[in-house]
């Protein structure tokens, strides 16, 4: 999910690598490595075998880190893969950071992504006798090829026949020991090659090497690249060539990061159906509609404490209604008034809900939660946090980095995890459910590609106020439409049930505040957030309908975002995509900072 750099042709290889991952840092990692091929030769490091050296170097932290551990090390050679990395199979360590080798050192594999079929693998490897050094689902691929290289196989032969075995996202980067060569190949998982007269790169995002060339080859899912000496070919699953075109870009390096949005958090909404396929990636059988999320799948929890903060309290708040549907008792906590005024738990299961594993209020409660004997589920995106270590379980929701402090994609995956979760431990049958996971991704992106959201977001710029309804699933959705509004654009917003407007917040309705209603299916939940919609019509109140078009709530509103038909459930993770692009175009005619609205932290440690 993170980064790789590679290139070959290049005299400062070194200095080209650690320069190309630090161009990769707004991608977020934890770890950092690199691995440099040297032909063997006198030059070689001077030891009897003339087979050639692999230097491989990498470490836990930060580029800085990188640096430090490779002072004073002799590491050179004219072809080199780096790599940053986003823990998604073993915590942060050294030992975890990639490259990853061989039982011998003399295969390197940098990767990002997940294999899905890496446990079989690993079995299979170590029954054959291979050693296993982490605990990463990369490791898997260097075996491989070494596997195929023992069996004879020559180099590209050995790395092909291991990609093939492969099952799941990746771009992965190959260097062997004294071969000048770099070979690549991705699925679901970006790679770009970059192309100049003496040399050639290969990175996960264009502004790698954006300072030596802007001449840059795509690679598509399935195809497989090889840099040498002789300049770069690009071939498919079965070895034929592909005519790629070369392009040119014209970025400024700087944007080049937000891959052509203005944006990281207007990129983020966009990277959603990524982030959804990888957090269902594996766990849901398509056909059987069985859900498998390890281990977890046995917990079955008699009753379920949700802890939360901020955006994810409002997954939590969803997380909740999931699990009482499901015939199981269960309540969402905001996790800062959890550890004074919760009455004990007796053996319910308690859920940690936070995206950086850090936070410190949900933190403290899991703590609570756990010194009155409770069992603890952290649901987070941060392999090795501090949630993850200290709870007895963990769920990762498999986002990928988020760089905007405002939470986006991280919060469609922790309902889309939280579904599974739910599914896994306390649901029954539920194939309709899993089906309309399936299909959120695709859902999702329908929605982007054509959301009406800036057309909205324009006509309200100047609104006193925002107002937010919905019921059910979608009151949680409500509540996060009004707080990413806040967050980014700085104006008063709220969030309500729908059935609560009339008890109070009915008197803040004017013509000024337009009334974001969010109503789906045809179902009594719909008609009476219709009745709901009605009673702000009736007051002047611009409506904005976020809505399948099922029930009749379009007669009462002024505009309409329109929402793909699914289950209601998925329905709340579209719907909320919609208000997100909404908040988005607000505070962007506004000129709000938006990445980095002001008083807020993406990680908040303190309580
Ligand atoms: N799944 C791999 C790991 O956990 C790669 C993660 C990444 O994309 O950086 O090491």
């Amino acid at each position: 999910m993170c980064g790789i750099i590679g290139c070959v042709g290049r005299e400062d290889t070194l200095d080209t690598l650690v320069h190309g991952l630090s161009k990769l840092e707004y991608r977020g990692y934890d770890s950092a490595g690199v691995a440099l091929s040297e032909a063997g030769d006198d030059e070689a490091d001077g030891s009897a075998e003339s087979e050639g050296s692999l230097d491989v170097v990498k470490c836990a932290g930060k580029i800085d880190d990188l640096r430090t551990a490779l002072e004073g090390r002799e590491t050179s050679g004219p072809v080199g893969v780096g790599h940053t990395r986003w823990s998604t199979h073993g915590p942060p360590t050294d030992a975890n950071a990639h490259p990853h080798v061989d039982c011998t050192g003399q295969v390197a594999v940098v990767h990002n992504g997940i294999i899905e079929n890496y446990q079989a693998l690993r079995d299979e490897l170590s029954t054959a006798g291979h050693e296993f050094r982490s605990d990463t689902d990369t490791e898997v691929v260097p075996h491989l090829v070494e596997a195929g290289l023992r069996e004879g196989l020559d180099m590209e032969e050995a790395v092909r026949e291991a990609i093939a075995r492969l099952e799941g996202s990746y771009a992965i980067a190959v260097v062997v020991a004294g071969e000048e060569t770099v070979f690549a190949a991705r699925n679901d998982s970006p790679l770009v090659l970059g192309v100049d007269d003496d040399a050639t790169y290969l990175a996960s995002d264009v502004p790698a090497f954006r300072d030596f060339t802007d001449r840059v080859v795509y690679l598509a899912d399935g195809e497989f690249a090889r840099l040498d000496a002789a300049g770069w070919t690009v071939t498919d699953a079965a070895g034929e060539v592909v005519d790629k075109d070369v392009e040119t870009v014209d970025w400024d390096p700087e944007e080049t990061g937000k891959s052509g949005y203005d944006h990281f958090m207007l990129k983020e909404i966009h990277e959603q159906p990524r982030a959804l396929r990888q957090c269902l990636r594996g766990r849901v059988d398509e056909l059987g509609g069985a859900v498998d999320i390890g281990d977890l799948g046995d917990l079955s929890p008699t009753g379920v404490q949700f802890v939360a903060a901020g955006t994810s309290y409002h997954a939590a708040l969803y997380a909740a209604r999931l699990f009482r549907e499901a015939g199981v008792p269960a309540q969402a906590f905001l996790a800062s008034e959890y550890a004074t005024g919760v009455p004990p738990i007796g053996d319910a299961l308690v859920v940690g809900v936070t995206q950086s594993g850090e936070t410190a209020d949900t933190l403290s409660a899991m703590r609570e939660a756990s010194r009155r004997g409770a069992r603890t589920l952290a649901v987070t995106n941060t392999v090795g946090s501090t949630a993850a270590r200290e709870a007895d379980h963990t769920l990762y929701i498999r986002a990928g980095p988020e760089i905007g402090v405002a939470a986006t994609k991280t919060f469609a995956s922790q309902l889309a995890a939280l579904n599974l979760l739910s599914l896994a431990t306390a649901e029954s049958g539920g194939r309709d459910v899993v089906a309309a996971l399936r299909d959120l991704p695709g859902d999702v992106q329908t929605l982007l590609d054509d959301s009406g959201a800036a057309e909205v977001a324009a006509e309200f710029v100047d609104a006193g106020a925002y107002f937010f309804i919905g019921r059910g699933y979608h009151y949680p959705v409500a509540l996060e439409g009004a707080l990413k509004m806040k967050e980014i654009t700085y104006k008063h917003a709220e969030g309500f049930a729908a059935g609560e407007l009339k008890h109070g917040p009915l008197a803040l309705v004017t013509e000024d505040t337009p009334v974001f209603a969010v109503v789906t299916g045809d179902d009594e939940l719909a008609t009476k957030t219709v009745g709901n919609v009605k009673e702000v019509e009736a007051r002047d109140a611009p409506v904005v309908a976020v809505t399948d078009g099922q029930s009749d709530v379009e007669r009462y509103a002024d505009h309409v975002l329109e929402l793909p038909e699914t289950h209601r459930r998925a329905a709340s993770v579209l719907a909320n995509v919609q208000l997100q692009l909404v908040s988005y175009h607000v505070a962007n005619e506004l000129g709000r900072s938006i990445d980095k609205p002001r008083n807020l932290a993406k990680s908040v440690t303190v309580e």
